[in-house]
């Protein structure tokens, strides 16, 4: 007999997110440079922030995250009753899906988007739609020609990943005016940070009342473990999603850790200077060695080898020297390895294992 007991319709489909892997067997010490985590780690004032933390673990924590709204505002000089914090920024993307789209509706991604949005759309029992892109980067005409009357969200990160590359203020603005009327066009500034002066969409956000920001601090800021994101947007829809909110979704720890990394800015810029230093140096290593990469605006670069099983081979050859990268079929770019940005030690250990690899494969 069949079992009667199923799930919606829809979640069967997923096919469950996969992190980047940490530890490779029989070698001691491993780069992991599969996750686009900082190098550097967190602000110190947040490691002191998240220890103070452990003095009173049996209270709940501040349900209205009244200090990290302030502290962001503060820092961005943005509203902070338009400030939404989350259980990482992935849980602002899954309120935004289970409350904007359902059964009929169309959820809008890029044929290299973030695996979150499929996996969201297809939760929320919403029907997710991929639309190519072009040459790796984000094509706001495709985009707009794949909407219609079902369409409730358009996802898209600037910088994108797995690809690092970007889409202009002009384009972003011509999209979210050209949206139907109910749909809402979602800017994921996971990477923003990493781009000197760029505002992440802000004042496309505060120019209009279909678009919505979010951010996380697992990655510039180094906090992935502590598990914090936000969103920012139009009143009306930040209030739908704090009536979806758990009422204690950010651990006491958290917020103390987020408050004290958004407030200090100077290692915030610091870690940016650093990323960019090496990004640089490692993308005109790999272009020296016949590897090569689009402009790359996050903490990671794309590079591009000549086939999937050239790509599976440096990934081999890679982790035979302890560093692990990411393969990205699943992104449907199998001839790809995403390769996060490492400290200098990082850099210059992968630099070495893959040119011996490509001197070996010429
Ligand atoms: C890493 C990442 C996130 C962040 O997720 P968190 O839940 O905040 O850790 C969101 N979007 C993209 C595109 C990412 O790469």
């Amino acid at each position: 007999m069949p079992n009667a007991i199923q799930p919606k319709p829809g979640i069967m489909q997923i096919k469950p997110y996969k992190g980047g892997e940490s530890v490779l067997g029989g070698i001691s010490k491993v780069y992991k440079l599969s996750s686009n985590e900082n190098p550097l780690g967190p602000s110190p004032r947040a490691i002191a922030a998240f220890q103070a933390a452990a003095g009173s673990l049996e209270r709940y924590p501040d349900g209205d995250h009244a200090d990290l709204r302030a502290a962001i505002a503060d820092v961005h000089g943005v509203d902070a009753d338009r400030l939404i914090c989350g259980d990482g920024s992935d849980e602002v993307i899954s309120w935004l899906c289970y409350a904007y789209a359902g059964a009929g509706d169309e959820v809008l991604f890029t044929e290299h988007g973030f695996s979150m949005y499929r996996i969201c759309a297809l939760a929320a029992g919403a029907t997710p739609v991929e639309v190519g892109e072009t040459n790796r980067v984000v094509d706001v005409d495709k985009l707009l020609a794949a909407t219609n009357d079902k369409t409730r969200l358009v996802f898209l990160a600037n910088p994108a990943n797995p690809t690092g590359t970007m889409v202009n203020a002009a384009d972003l603005a011509r999209l979210a005016a050209g949206l139907p009327p109910r749909a809402i066009l979602v800017l994921d500034g996971a990477y923003a940070e990493f781009v000197p002066g760029f505002d992440a969409g802000l004042a496309l956000v505060d120019a209009r009342q279909n678009v919505v920001m979010t951010r996380t601090f697992s990655k510039i800021y180094g906090l992935g473990s502590l598990r914090v994101g936000w969103g920012y947007g139009p009143a009306a829809i930040i209030d739908v999603l704090n009536r979806m909110r758990g009422p204690f979704n950010v651990s006491t720890a958290g917020l103390a850790a987020a408050t004290a990394a958004v407030r200090d800015v100077e290692y915030m810029a610091h870690c940016q200077a650093e990323n960019i230093k090496w990004r640089d140096w490692l993308q005109a290593e790999l272009a020296a060695i016949g590897i090569p990469s689009d402009p790359a605006f996050g903490n990671f670069i794309l590079a591009r080898f000549r086939d999937e099983a050239e790509a599976n081979a440096a990934d081999a050859a890679l982790r035979a020297a302890g560093v692990i990268t990411r393969l990205v079929k699943g992104y449907n770019l199998p001839n790809c390895l995403r390769i996060t940005v490492g400290d200098e030690e990082g850099c210059r250990v992968l630099m070495a294992a893959l040119t011996r690899f490509m001197e070996g494969s010429a």
